[in-house]
């Protein structure tokens, strides 16, 4: 089939091409390497079948172009990362509510299936013991930074799911949690890739607030075929799916794990949530995903555990041609 993968020069949307390009399929990336990088890209653009287009899903003439023909399109392309929507709100927020607006017309024009890429950052603060699709969203005021965000992306799964409705749109949607792997960066915040670039160079592995909060980690190994079936599975479609791992974890642990693992001389040390992102801003406590739905349609299942995940990220973060400096 042929792909289009909004946002495909980051650190999902290129795991998830080079998926689609082992699998025989043709890709086009659209991406405005904002956050992405081509250098995510370089193993697909060594073969023929795939393309990167430079430009902005704000676009409408390319966006359209670019969908024109596709069978699928796999909606990627966000603002993303704490430290970018907390320096730039405006731009994040246009790119998050009408750039998939650009998006799902496009792909109805062109009668393409769609699968949205969303996040576990649209449940909040609710800290239930496995948080399932229908979990109550426990939202901040939508004027702090971090709760705009998750009120955006709620809107962009409404959107898609009307687009459905009204417009006959075969789409489906996954809400992503801590997604990480081999090509994420530090440097929008996410914080394996920060502990493990920290840890490399023998800086201060920095835990912000107490350590207490936590966190279960999935890999991109993991998520990106999940996310392949079920653009393609009509029983998917007018659906939402968590997709993440199995493993919980405090913060405070996952320092001292990413330490011993990296044999790190680095020093812990605490950060105060002010001090690391500007007063105001509220984390959650825990976020734990309940993924039984996709594995009763597709049998996901997490098959990595966090140390795997964190010997990943350290290999390819050592690799000669990549930058520690996350
Ligand atoms: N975090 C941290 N140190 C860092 C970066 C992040 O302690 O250098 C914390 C962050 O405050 C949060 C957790 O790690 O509690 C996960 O952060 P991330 O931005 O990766 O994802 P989130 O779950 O917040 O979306």
């Amino acid at each position: 089939m042929k792909a289009v993968v909004t946002g495909g020069a980051g650190f999902i949307g290129s795991h998830l091409i080079d998926l689609l390009l082992d699998q025989g399929h043709e890709v086009v990336a659209l991406d405005d390497l904002s956050t992405g990088s081509r250098a995510n890209l370089d193993r697909a653009s060594a073969g023929p079948r795939f393309r990167l287009v430079e430009g902005s899903i704000l676009d409408e003439d390319l966006v359209g172009s670019v969908t024109a023909g596709a069978d699928v399109v796999f909606h990627l392309a966000a603002a993303v990362g704490v430290h970018l929507i907390v320096d730039h709100p405006l731009r994040s927020l246009r790119t998050n509510l009408y750039g998939t607006e650009v998006v799902l017309d496009a792909a109805v024009r062109h009668g393409c299936r769609l699968l949205l890429a969303s996040t576990s950052e649209v449940y909040g603060k609710n800290d239930a013991d496995g948080l399932h699709e229908d979990a109550d969203r426990i939202l901040g005021s939508p004027l702090k930074s971090r709760w705009s965000y998750a009120a955006a992306k709620g809107l962009d799964e409404l959107l898609t799911y009307t687009y459905g409705q009204e417009h006959g749109l075969r789409a489906a949607i996954v809400r992503l949690f801590n997604i990480v792997g081999p090509r994420q960066t530090g440097r929008y915040g996410m914080v394996v890739p920060r502990f493990v670039g920290q840890a490399l160079t023998g800086r201060p592995i920095t835990i912000y607030g107490d350590g207490q909060q936590r966190r279960c980690f999935g890999s991109v190994h993991d998520v990106v075929p999940a996310m392949v079936t079920l653009a393609c599975e009509p029983r998917a479609e007018g659906q939402v799916f968590n997709l993440g791992g199995r493993e919980e974890t405090t913060i405070g642990a996952l320092a001292h794990r990413v330490r011993e693992l990296t044999g790190s001389p680095s020093a812990i040390t605490h950060v105060p949530y002010d001090e690391a992102y500007g007063p105001g801003y509220e984390d959650m406590r825990r976020r734990m995903p309940d993924t039984t739905r996709a594995h009763e349609l597709i049998g996901y299942k997490a098959s990595r555990d966090l140390d795997d995940i964190i010997i990943s990220i350290t290999d390819s973060l050592r690799a000669p041609d990549r930058a520690v400096a996350t």
